[in-house]
């Protein structure tokens, strides 16, 4: 009984994955082979110092020859035994400097042809089979490196290659059955084969996972296990559908098609080798090697799910080819498609409405151009006599696959794929069901795609498929929308947090001149730099990495990666819902530490709220009234409680509590402001302090949780800023501070001789919002309070005579990004 075990290059990072890959391979019962992938990252980096050569700069596929040499020198430096090292590294300096050769003849030919590009990248696999190898022998077995073109065999197109089976049957059974029988472990690069005259030609991007199911079948092996960093074959790709699940048993078809239609975890043509074999194929978690991970394999089980698995192929364009001409007209539909394989345009879906009237496909949007092309030249005379109107293009589109084989007889399935989608409001650009009845395909704008994808997977309940908990998937991705201080003081912060082993990251970073932007994570020591320019005065845009680009530009720009449950985190003090809508649409959770959205117009704020429901999206706001205070928190958690809230009161402004405690110890008015402004307590114009507009709008957040209908001009708001005070320049009015302290000596007094002290308190009720000065009791709660400290006071139905209340700090960057940070790592601990 003969097993194949492929581990994939996402998988094979360092030493450390190499090691375990060995034990894995070490723990499997005899008669094993091992088919691997080039270590992570590996073929990109020679595909693109490839192409980099090719257009003149050599020294850029120098330098990654260089890097390459030392990344595989380590490994083989930290796992083997200085007399085992010898032939390994001569290996890996060969191959090094072949390609440090190389480099200067494709910078002068300028041209890379798909045989160079293959004969390039195949050292990849090579060098990491080897490597495999000389460890496997050293952890005790008796391996041996089998090269990918002695066991594989392919046509002649390079870059792409198709396998031939007959010609792969022989070969594989030549070279590695003699080995097993000598019970030798043959390892064996993945990714290529030899093409009938003898040379390497890859076999297509992920090809690995080709190579191993056709060695399987070769060899009639009793299994084939696929170790990847999944842990199996999810119901949808975890970067984009967060409660994604791993799905226990899938049939052969159903895998292939999720494949072909871009689940990115299987090659499109893995599965073609097992067709009509009964070879069951794994996918399971290198991390977790006693997890079970996914069969493949036409058992019968879940049959309660007619639809298992949703993927996504991005990056389309629709063509349209209309006309009033083609009724009846037999063959145009022949004409097209000929066409656009002459010009080997490959087309993924067709629809043709049954009125004849149109013929709409879809083709990757990088062929879309020659597709519109070739078409309208192959019609130039229908077009030419009107019978045809035009070819039409339409792109930034995606595919959207739902598949499972339980649809065949299960009615209602489509029907239900579209009301999940129009009840998202997310238009269907195109539809197509095969014939097969495996396979839905929508086409959608590709920014309604992630929506899209979570609309159909919640509609067949695809969380809970099989039983057992979801995935979480590594991180959450973190935007941050604005840079300033608070924005400089939360980044370190997040930094640590991650050390910490929260799992929350930053990808990206907005201010108004552009953003910086690292899918992978921008790392603490980048984020600091940034910091550090923007404290200096610098715009993103003009930093390292920065791209100048409009705010709505750049969110666009962002969210058309796949990012990992994506949480976007308004900083700013702008006017922001249009592009917080955006977010939501684009599947991003927010934090909003601005007050305006939800303190401005009504209509703004619910649409806000509204966007948020129907692309299930959270948003959390806690620091837009108290900083760091839990405030919202414990509103959310009284009602949680069935408590009601009747009332809440609250100081909720640093400035003027600070203000008002100093003039309560005797302090005059001139001097307590002065103070508040050199500790930095105040807006640079400290009279948009006094004016009560930062409170007003706190209130204003406060009562529309109790169901305040109003606008901010609704509420009672008396200005601690004179009449007469309101027009002057900063200047002028900083100069006359002195002007009103009599008048502020005489209110603190008459407050102090009825055993009152002053406060600037808000008062909330679902009715009214009033923000003014009080006189309060010196016994009440609010008229202890200190310096910038808030504090916040409800009245529920069961806190009545005794209301709750919540004090502390509640100004300053340190807090407030405190508050922020609670918030994210809040949205990204469920
Ligand atoms: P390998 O290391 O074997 O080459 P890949 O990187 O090719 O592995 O495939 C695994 C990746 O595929 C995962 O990291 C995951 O992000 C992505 N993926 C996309 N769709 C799915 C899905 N439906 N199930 C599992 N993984 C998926
Ligand atoms: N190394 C190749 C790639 O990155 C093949 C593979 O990993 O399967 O596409
Ligand atoms: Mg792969």
């Amino acid at each position: 009984m003969v097993s194949v075990h492929k581990f994939g290059g996402a998988s094979l990072a360092d030493a450390d994955a190499v090691a375990h890959a060995v034990s894995i391979a070490k723990a499997q019962p005899p008669r094993v082979i091992v088919v691997v992938s080039a270590f992570a990252g590996v073929t990109d980096a020679l595909l693109h110092g490839a192409r980099r050569a090719a257009a003149g700069e050599e020294r850029v596929l120098r330098e990654t020859a260089a890097s390459l040499r030392e990344r595989h020198r380590d490994v083989v430096t930290k796992l083997l035994r200085k007399p085992e090292q010898r032939a390994v590294l001569d290996e890996i300096d060969a191959a090094m400097a072949e390609l440090d050769a190389l480099a200067h003849g494709l910078s002068i030919l300028r041209e890379l042809t798909p045989r160079t590009s293959d004969y390039i990248a195949a050292r990849g696999e090579r060098l990491s089979a080897r490597i495999v190898a000389a460890v496997l022998s050293r952890a005790g077995a008796r391996a041996q490196f089998v090269d990918g073109p002695d066991v594989i065999r392919t046509n002649e197109q390079f870059g792409n290659a198709s396998p031939d089976l007959a010609g792969t049957d022989r070969a594989a059974r030549a070279s590695l059955l003699p080995l097993l029988r000598r019970r030798i472990t043959p390892v064996v690069p993945g990714f290529i084969g030899a093409t009938p005259s003898g040379e390497v030609a890859t076999i297509g991007r992920g090809g690995t996972d080709l190579s191993a199911t056709l060695i399987g079948r070769a060899l009639r092996a009793s299994s084939i296990t696929l170790w990847k960093d999944v842990p199996g074959l999810l119901t949808a790709d975890p970067r984009i559908v967060s409660d994604a699940r791993v799905i226990p048993q899938v049939n052969p078809r159903e895998a292939a098609e999720l494949a072909y239609y871009g689940a990115k975890v299987l090659h499109p043509r893995a599965l073609t080798p097992l067709a009509r074999s009964s070879t069951p194929l794994f996918v399971r978690p290198f991390a977790d090697p006693n997890a079970a991970g996914t069969e493949i394999s036409a058992r019968r089980t879940l049959t309660r799910y007619p639809v298992k698995a949703l993927s996504a192929v991005t990056a389309q364009a629709l063509v349209t080819v209309t006309g009033n001409g083609m009724l009846g007209v037999p063959g145009i539909a022949g004409r097209t498609f000929t066409a656009l394989h002459r010009e080997g345009v490959s087309v993924s879906l067709i629809t043709q409405a049954s009125s004849e009237h149109s013929i709409c496909f879809t083709v990757p949007a990088s062929s879309a151009e020659i597709a519109r092309a070739s078409l309208t030249a192959a019609f130039a005379d229908e077009i030419a006599r009107r019978e045809i109107d035009d070819v039409e293009v339409e792109s930034n589109l995606a595919t959207l696959a739902v598949v499972g084989l339980g649809m065949h007889g299960t009615p209602g399935v489509a029907a239900r794929v579209f009301s999940a989608l129009a009840d998202g409001g997310i238009n269907i650009v195109a539809i197509a069901q095969g014939s097969s009845e495996l396979n839905i395909s929508a086409v959608v704008a590709e920014a309604d795609l992630a929506a899209a994808m979570r609309r159909v997977h919640g509609e067949f309940q695809l969380s809970r498929l099989g039983g057992g908990a979801a995935l979480r998937p590594e991180h959450a991705d973190v935007v941050l929308l604005g840079f300033g201080q608070i924005g400089r003081t939360l980044a370190p912060m997040l930094g640590r947090a991650r050390q910490d082993g929260s799992r929350v990251r930053v990808v990206g970073v907005i201010d108004r001149s552009g953003y910086v932007f690292d899918p992978n994570g921008i790392s603490a020591r980048r984020l600091a730099g940034l910091a550090n320019d923007k404290a200096r005065g610098a715009r993103l845009s003009a930093t390292h990495g920065g791209v100048a680009a409009s705010t709505s530009d750049a969110l666009a720009a962002i969210s058309r990666h796949a990012l990992s449950r994506p949480i976007f985190v308004d900083l700013t003090a702008e006017d922001t819902v249009t592009l917080l809508r955006s977010a939501l649409g684009a599947g991003m959770d927010l934090v909003l530490a601005n007050k305006r959205p939800l303190s401005g117009k009504l209509a703004d704020a619910q649409a806000l709220q509204e966007t948020a429901r129907t692309h299930d999206r959270r948003i959390l706001h806690e620091t837009t009234v108290g900083a760091g205070l839990p405030i919202i928190d414990t509103y959310y958690k009284l009602v949680e409680a069935r408590d009601r809230v009747h009332r809440i009161d609250g100081c909720t402004s640093g400035t003027l509590g600070f203000l008002l405690s100093e003039i309560g110890r005797g302090r005059r008015f001139s001097e307590s402001l002065r103070r508040a402004m050199e500790k930095g307590f105040t807006e640079p114009d400290p009279r948009d302090d006094l004016s009560g507009m930062d409170v007003a709008r706190k209130a204003l957040i406060l009562g529309r949780l109790l169901g305040f209908q109003g606008e901010l001009e609704d509420i009672e708001l008396e200005s601690l800023v004179p009449e007469r005070a309101r027009k002057l320049p900063l200047a002028a009015f900083l100069s006359r501070l002195e002007e009103f302290d009599d008048e502020w000596h005489a209110r603190a007094r008459s407050a102090q001789e009825n055993g009152h002290v002053l406060r600037y308190v808000a008062s909330v009720t679902r009715r009214r919002v009033d923000v003014g000065l009080q006189a309060v009791e010196s016994t009440s709660p609010f008229a202890a309070l200190n310096g910038t400290d808030n504090q916040v006071a409800f009245t529920t139905m069961r806190y009545q005579t005794n209301p709750l209340i919540i004090t502390g700090p509640g100004a300053g960057p340190a807090v407030t990004a405190a508050g922020v940070l609670n918030d994210i790592l809040a949205l990204a601990a469920t």
